[in-house]
């Protein structure tokens, strides 16, 4: 039997103010524990939330963004549950009065869009942070748990899209995009591996040709674009294998073991009436000022689909390049910041999406993380164009710019890489080189042409690598003839 997978994402996104929503401590990671705080945050009786501004800006604009209507009439309500990382036993968030509604975001898949509908975005506040000590890091298995509420009352924009999203791979590209639109906005610094960005996904299947939505379940804290696509993808097998033994699904909320590919129960679905949601007493509603709201749609920078166009455009690159180039904020502006000095724009954009991002993704490291820079990349492009190196040899300078941060120009140096293109000086090494394999000269000169390949691998090696491989090649082929 042939399933289709329905899928909703649920996105919270830390908002990069100085101060937090409700009271004027500031945001800061890995700050001391606990230090961050204030009664406010730290939810004591009798001390009162004001609302911060910057905050409701940036949800304004990342609704934009996403075009959404930004309400004029929006509320906070009180999320009443009891968690030990949140004192006040309610979370100040949203309900039926969302600040943004109805938006959409356009995915770029191979050979088709998909429409993926914004259903609401929504401001509330972050809850402290529980660290459970004991080998596995979580509440399973911890000898025992301590609460920092540095993070407490960190502005959180939440958003929820529409389940219109049909595979694992959808899923990734649209968080993915989601990320650099954030990035762009520059509301955020999107970093999933210290939280600030997180995403739950929920996820049920239904047999390919009905209308139908089956019952659901949400996957918890995909906190990696791999993640959220393998997670997804194990989830489904897991509905599908119910379905065909004649079972049903059920509503829960579940975890996705990457370690073991596995997903397992956390608990059965909270139902909204389960919060007792009612009007934040303590805050009077909010009417931004339409004047203000336009204002800040018109001073939205320039978001990833219109930088990709530009930079199909202004540098020549295909769409698929310009696609990746706009993937991430970060990968744009280096780009950028080497097109500025450097005309080949395409051999940047190869070396940034070859081997630079295959080294990025080994260290784990954003391109802005590490120590090459444009001007590092360009000092190497150059090398290479004065005929300084040869390609390969620019590859092993690049690995060695990446650990250390030196200078491709300064290492070149250092080594003695310069590329011999002196003829003289290869003559004598083809000589050598011939001599000492003079069977092979035989077999070539007999036509078995496969063994030229060999030679000039005899040369390169005497030379380190350091010949220039068209002479070489030129050389050679003229002493065989
Ligand atoms: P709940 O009431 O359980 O919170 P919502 O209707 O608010 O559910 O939707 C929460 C998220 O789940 C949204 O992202 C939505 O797109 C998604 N969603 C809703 N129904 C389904 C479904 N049947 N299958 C997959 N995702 C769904
Ligand atoms: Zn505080
Ligand atoms: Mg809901």
């Amino acid at each position: 039997m042939q399933y289709e997978s329905v899928i909703g994402l649920e996105i919270h996104v830390e908002l990069l103010t100085e101060s937090k929503m409700f009271c004027g401590c500031a945001v800061s990671f890995g700050e001391e524990s606990n230090t961050l705080v204030c009664p406010v945050c730290l939810g004591h009786p009798g001390s009162l939330p004001v609302i911060n501004q910057k905050a409701i800006e940036y949800t304004i604009r990342i609704g934009h963004a996403l075009n959404c209507d930004i309400a004029e009439f929006t509320q906070f309500h009180r999320k009443n549950y009891f968690y030990p990382d949140m004192p006040k036993n309610y979370q100040i968030s949203q309900y039926d009065l969302p600040l943004c509604l109805n938006g959409f975001v356009d995915l770029e898949i191979e050979g088709y869009t998909r429409r993926v509908g914004i259903t609401r975005v929504h401001i509330e506040e972050d809850t402290g942070k529980l660290v459970h000590m004991g080998e596995s890091g979580r509440i399973h298995g911890a000898d025992y748990s301590l609460v920092d509420f540095n993070r407490a009352g960190t502005p959180l924009a939440e958003i929820v899209t529409e389940p219109d999203i049909r595979s694992p791979e959808e899923a990734r590209v649209f968080l993915q995009k989601l990320k650099s639109i954030l990035e762009h906005l520059e509301v955020s610094d999107c970093n999933m591996e210290e939280g600030s960005l997180r995403c739950d996904a929920n996820v049920s299947i239904r047999k390919i040709g009905t209308m139908e939505f089956g019952v659901k379940a949400e996957l918890k804290n995909m906190n990696s674009f791999k993640f959220l696509a393998k997670g997804l993808e194990c989830e489904i097998k897991r509905q599908e294998e119910i379905l065909e033994d004649g079972g049903t699904v059920i509503q829960e909320t579940r975890h996705y073991d990457s370690v073991h590919n596995i997903t397992s129960s956390l608990r059965s679905k909270e139902e909204a009436h389960d919060y007792r949601y009612f009007p934040e007493p303590d805050l009077v509603p909010l009417e931004p000022d339409s004047g203000w709201v336009e204002n800040i749609r018109l001073n939205l920078p320039e978001l990833p689909d219109a930088r990709l166009n530009r930079f199909m455009d202004k540098y020549n690159l295909s769409r698929y390049d310009a696609a990746i180039l706009t993937s991430s904020k970060s990968v744009g502006d280096f780009f950028e910041e080497c097109a500025k000095d450097y005309q080949n724009t395409k051999t940047v954009a190869n070396w940034i999406m070859g081997d630079f991002t295959a080294k990025l993704n080994s260290a784990n490291l954003e391109i802005d993380e590490c120590a090459v820079t444009p001007k590092h990349l360009i000092d190497l492009l150059k090398l290479i164009d004065n005929g300084t190196i040869s390609g390969k040899i620019a590859k092993s300078i690049f690995d060695e710019v990446f650990e250390t941060g030196k200078l491709p120009r300064v290492i070149v140096e250092e080594k003695g890489l310069t590329q011999i293109s002196n003829e003289e000086e290869i003559i004598k090494i083809i000589d050598m080189v011939l001599e000492e394999n003079a069977s092979i000269v035989e077999d070539i000169r007999q036509g078995k042409d496969k063994a030229f390949g060999f030679l000039v691998g005899q040369v390169m090696k005497l030379t380190k690598g350091r010949a220039n491989p068209a002479l070489v090649n030129q050389i050679l082929r003229d002493k065989l003839k």
